[in-house]
């Protein structure tokens, strides 16, 4: 599907979901990358080992998310905004998504924007908590938005609507 479409399929989504018992533990990294490709900066920006260091350039990540901690050095060096840190403890109804964001305008820091899934379809309304812009090139914008958990498996980004601006 991902070959045909470039839509992951939802077996290889719940592939790179953590357990539910890691989830409810914190912030967590969700590696959605497929394809072998000659890339490697998620594993070379995390500095807590928590993706294995790549024996061949085109090796997929291997994330071990017992070590992770949601740092998100890894989101924002990735080049195929494949990354996300899912937060499942942020409340007791909505599960936070820090996610890479490279359109412009970006959203405003407590504007309600509207939540696609992986077919780019909408799916929610969602408040966004954070937006991170560094100043650093090379580095994706991350925005943080709140999101009803029932969408925790299907939720993958955003769209700024009209009044989000
Ligand atoms: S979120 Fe931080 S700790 Fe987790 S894999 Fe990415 S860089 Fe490593
Ligand atoms: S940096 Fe991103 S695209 Fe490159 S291997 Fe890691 S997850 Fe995949």
């Amino acid at each position: 599907m991902l070959e045909k479409t470039g839509v992951a399929s939802e077996e290889q989504v719940a592939k790179s979901f953590p357990s539910m018992e890691r989830l409810e533990k914190g912030p967590v990294a969700v590696i959605e990358c497929f394809q072998r490709i000659p890339c490697n900066p998620c594993a070379t920006s995390c500095k807590r080992g928590a993706i294995a260091p790549f024996v061949d350039i085109n090796d997929l990540p291997n994330l071990n998310d017992q070590k992770c901690n949601g740092c998100s050095l890894c989101v924002f060096n990735c080049p195929g905004l494949a990354i996300m840190v899912v937060d499942y403890t942020y409340s007791e109804t909505q599960v936070s998504f820090k996610i890479p964001y490279e359109f412009l305008p970006l959203p405003i820091e407590g504007s309600v924007v509207t939540g696609l899934d992986r077919n780019g379809d909408g799916i929610c309304n969602c408040h966004v908590l954070k937006v991170t812009n560094s100043k650093i090139m090379d580095r994706t914008p991350l925005v943080t938005v709140a999101v009803d958990k029932k969408h925790l498996m299907t939720f993958r980004n955003i769209k700024v609507v009209q009044d989000g601006r």
